[in-house]
């Protein structure tokens, strides 16, 4: 089956066509690429970019035909907690979900009418990032606020991540050759976006971001966790402050960002290990958040089995990794340095034999993820079809 990933910006395209067997991991990588400046003078909407894709993959594909699209949505709210295959109700309770994840959800949108139109007999599924937090306890999704926060606007924590959180979990129950459901871990995606996962028997418990992704770990340009009144006072007392310029800053302009003066984690580290002070303490307020939250979580999933590192710095960031760790030894994380340091694509153990949790680096992959979950739903879906 040939499966066109499709994750959707609201100037981006970016795309992965896959070749696999519904049921089965892996599969090849055909075709990928970016569309990028939609919106602009040579492509002007996502139709447009759309025939533009379409163009592109008669060469690539060597007139092979798609047989399904998987879309990444970023929200699904409460009414959706598995993929979706698309059907007319679909889009229209995407958009609904809009308020939710007003950056996100529209574009999204978009992307899954362009293929519509353009591939109207083409099925559709909807792999959302909010999902696999479905599993979270009511004692952990809510906060502590009025009744009406949750009823009237939805205010509650949704977490985000949640197919990568998934995936990786997998691989790492089965790289230590664990059932899932056995299995609990700490999970921390640790990209410009940032967050970790307590996962229990298999299932995500608790997750760093909440409402918005904003929430959590000190992020490339986000501030992770913060005193909502930071923002009640200096819209009180600065009289330049707005919602959305104050929006923009905690999202934008916050994080490494604000307290480096970068936001790429290895300008950063390049940056400490050069003496820069602001950079060493961006660092240390970075890794002190997040070993915190492990801390945290290790006691919500009633110990965890594994600490796994996934994502751009967590797979790639060597001193991070250590100084995260190093902050861990009260629960009995002994790194290995050597491991820790060897440079390498696969899925792995950087403990030492004596470390009380393991502690892995497991890539993640959420186009494999999404091209899978597709095809499962896909051919379920073709299976119980009248013919
Ligand atoms: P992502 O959003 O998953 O692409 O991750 C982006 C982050 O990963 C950026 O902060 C990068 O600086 C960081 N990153 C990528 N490669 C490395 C590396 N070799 N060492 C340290 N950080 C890295």
């Amino acid at each position: 089956m040939l499966v066109l990933v499709v994750n959707c910006g609201s100037s981006s395209l970016k795309y992965q066509v896959r070749e696999l067997e519904p049921g089965a991991e892996g599969g090849t990588v055909l075709a990928s690429g970016l569309i990028e400046n939609i919106g602009g003078a040579a492509v002007r909407d996502h139709t447009q970019a759309l025939e533009l894709l379409a163009q592109r993959l008669e060469d690539e594909l060597d007139g092979r035909t798609i047989d399904a699209a998987g879309h990444r949505v970023v929200h699904g709210g409460e009414r959706f907690s598995v993929p979706a295959l698309v059907d007319d109700g679909t889009i229209d309770a995407i958009e609904e979900l809009s308020p939710l994840a007003p950056l996100h959800n529209p574009a999204a949108v978009l992307g899954l009418r362009a293929v519509l139109q353009k591939w109207p007999e083409l099925p559709q599924v909807c792999v959302f990032d909010t999902a696999f937090h479905g599993t979270m306890p009511e004692h952990v999704w809510r906060y502590a606020v009025p009744e009406e926060f949750y009823e009237r606007w939805g205010i509650r924590r949704y977490g985000f991540h949640g197919t990568s959180h998934d995936w990786v979990t997998g691989q790492a129950a089965r790289f230590l050759g664990i059932p899932r459901p056995e299995f609990s871990c700490v999970v921390a995606h640790l990209g410009n976006g940032a967050s970790v996962t307590a996962v229990r028997h298999g299932s995500s418990y608790d997750t760093s971001m909440g409402y918005t992704p904003l929430a959590g770990l000190v992020m490339g340009t986000r501030t992770g966790d913060l005193d909502p009144s930071v923002v009640t006072s200096l819209l009180r007392r600065d009289p330049a402050a707005t919602p959305e310029g104050l929006d923009a800053v905690l999202n934008k302009e916050s994080g490494l960002k604000a307290i480096a003066g970068d936001h790429d984690m290895r300008a950063v580290q390049e940056a400490a290990d050069r003496g820069d002070e602001r950079a060493e303490l961006a660092l240390a307020m970075a890794a002190y958040r997040l070993a915190k939250y492990v801390g945290g979580y290790h006691v919500a999933v009633d110990g965890a089995q594994a600490l796994v590192f996934t994502a751009g710095i967590g797979e790639n960031a060597v001193a991070f990794r250590k100084r995260v760790c190093d902050r861990l030894g009260a629960l009995g994380v002994v790194l290995d340095d050597d491991a820790n340091a060897a440079r390498s694509r696969g899925i792995r153990r950087i403990s030492a034999p004596e470390s009380a949790i393991e502690v892995l680096v497991v890539p993640t992959d959420e186009e494999q993820a999404i091209a899978s979950a597709t095809a499962a739903l896909v051919a379920a879906g073709s299976a119980g079809a009248p013919s």
